[in-house]
């Protein structure tokens, strides 16, 4: 049968839970999805953090397939693109200082300064881990005067306070350093850093953390009874030694100043026309966010430090591309597609935050909005690795919030993936008591917010989120297809529908 024929016959009978697929020239394949992520999951693209070159470079990869594909541009005045500006106050590198001993230390190579503002000075007092505990005998302050001292500390835990009790709420009188240091008056925190390891800093308190690294710790412990090497040792163990007040005179003074900065990037949209004359002014939106979180921490002699984040939202990413690919390429449902690829995701949903409050097309028009984050790493049968215990397996995904608004939606989805692969959907998530609460975590939530029925496929958390090791070479792309054709059916589905989905239910 020629294309057409298909098509209308594939129309004509509004098989609407059958596979469109069937009737494509060139469908939704393992092939094409990887041919795709190994360009938006590259070393070259540096992680494609918000903003960065890379991020930009995405973006026009994904606007040049758009283009080949003949989808419409979406975005502002005729381009594929939407320009998004977030205004972030952030610590000013050019007006923070830090000097040790009346010596100015370097931004950013000796140390790390975190909001709020402030400028102060004082002598130093090593209060080891931080942590008091009266009831288990923990108190490094106890006979040191820290009232107006800067305190400097390495980051661990004592032996006495085990983490699942510490981290669990069992110890009823704990403080943690930030509190204890409040509470006694002291200015600041100093965190003693090791050059191969992170710390886990204070955000969002309300006395200044500094991150000293190795130069700034030298000259610090200089002439003092445990030198830098030292300190840096006790990082990560249950062992933090004595406390002591350093050298008498021997000051440290911080100065914290702010500025704000506007972030310019942008989403990328597409629109593909439906068939139907009335139709197609509405719209089914597929979305996922194309960025993840860029260069981590310093490389090593075995492992770079680009966060490619193939899986998240790499996949989303690809998958988005192919189904816009099949819709544009492939028979056309009644209502129009939208494809919006969000940047700014990692860094608290902002491209799509801006996108919902700036639609590009009617918000009201948009009947709802599939959103794929996660969609590329499935469990390997024995795999028991327990940072795995929740990631689906190769016939299971994850389906977030499809009743939360609308049954049709929720009805929809299930009925579709029955007639087609009919995988194991995992609802487990949809629980508003489940600690995770994935509802609030990705780009959906921005549509649910504005009323508009969404469903969320994710494949679960895995030993490589969030690090260097979500490489493209570890996606399973058999499985990412079964997913990806499933999305485009449950697309097309409610695309074909005489009405949009029913809101029936109040947003959570
Ligand atoms: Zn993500």
């Amino acid at each position: 049968l020629p294309m057409r024929a298909l098509t209308a016959l594939l129309l004509a009978t509004a098989a609407v839970s059958a596979n469109p697929q069937s009737a494509m020239p060139q469908p939704i394949t393992a092939k094409r999805l990887q041919a795709h992520l190994e360009f938006i999951a590259h070393d070259l693209l540096e992680g494609r953090d918000t903003p960065s070159r890379g991020l930009d470079i995405a973006a026009i990869y994904i606007a040049a397939q758009l283009k080949i594909w003949g989808v419409e541009p979406g975005g502002d005045d005729g381009t594929y693109f939407q320009k998004v500006e977030t205004k972030i106050s952030a610590v000013d590198p050019k007006t923070t200082t830090l000097t040790i001993n009346g010596k100015a230390m370097q931004i950013d190579r000796d140390f790390d300064a975190y909001l709020p503002e402030s400028e102060i000075s004082g002598e130093v007092v090593y209060v080891g881990f931080g942590f008091r505990a009266p009831s288990r005998g923990v108190d490094p302050y106890k006979g040191l005067d820290v009232k107006g001292k800067v305190l400097l500390i390495v980051n661990g835990v004592p032996k006495e306070l085990p983490t699942e009790e510490l981290y669990g709420g069992k110890i009823a009188d704990v403080e943690y350093p930030i509190q204890a240091a409040a509470r006694l008056g002291a200015k600041a925190i100093l965190i003693a850093k090791p050059d191969d390891q992170g710390v886990a800093i204070n955000i969002g308190a309300n006395i200044p953390n500094i991150v000293l690294k190795r130069n700034a710790v030298e000259e610090l412990m200089e002439g003092e009874r445990v030198g830098a090497d030292t300190l840096f040792s006790r990082t990560g163990t249950n062992d933090a030694g004595e406390s002591f007040a350093l050298a008498a005179g021997k000051t440290v003074a911080v100065k914290i100043t702010r500025a704000e900065r506007t972030l310019t990037y942008k989403n990328v949209v597409g629109i593909v026309r439906g068939s139907d004359p009335r139709l197609r002014e509405e719209y089914v939106a597929i979305g996922a966010h194309y960025d993840h979180v860029g260069k981590q921490g310093e490389s090593t002699a075995t492992q770079d430090n680009i966060w490619n984040g193939a899986d998240d939202d790499g996949s989303g990413t690809v998958a988005t591309l192919e189904i816009a690919h099949a819709f544009a390429t492939g028979p056309k449902p009644k209502r129009s597609t939208i494809f919006v690829w969000h940047a700014g995701e990692e860094k608290g949903l902002w491209g799509s935050a801006y996108f919902a409050d700036h639609p590009t097309v009617p918000i009201d028009k948009i009947v709802t909005q599939l959103n794929i984050d996660m969609i590329g790493r499935s469990r390997k049968p024995g795999d028991t690795n327990i940072a795995n215990k929740d990631l689906s397996d190769e016939n299971s995904i994850y389906v977030i919030g499809s009743r939360m608004l609308s049954d049709d939606l929720g009805d929809a989805v299930v009925s579709v993936n029955k007639g087609l692969y009919n995988m194991r959907l995992d609802f487990k998530y949809d629980d508003p008591n489940d600690p995770e609460q994935f509802y609030y975590r990705s780009d959906h939530y921005n549509y649910a917010q504005k009323g508009i029925p969404i469903a969320f496929f994710f494949n679960g958390v895995h030993e490589d989120y969030h690090g260097p090791d979500d490489e493209v070479e570890k996606i399973d792309f058999v499985r990412m297809e079964k997913v990806t054709r499933t999305i485009y059916a449950i697309g097309f589905n409610i695309a074909m529908r005489a009405e949009r989905p029913k809101v029936n239910k109040k947003a959570g």
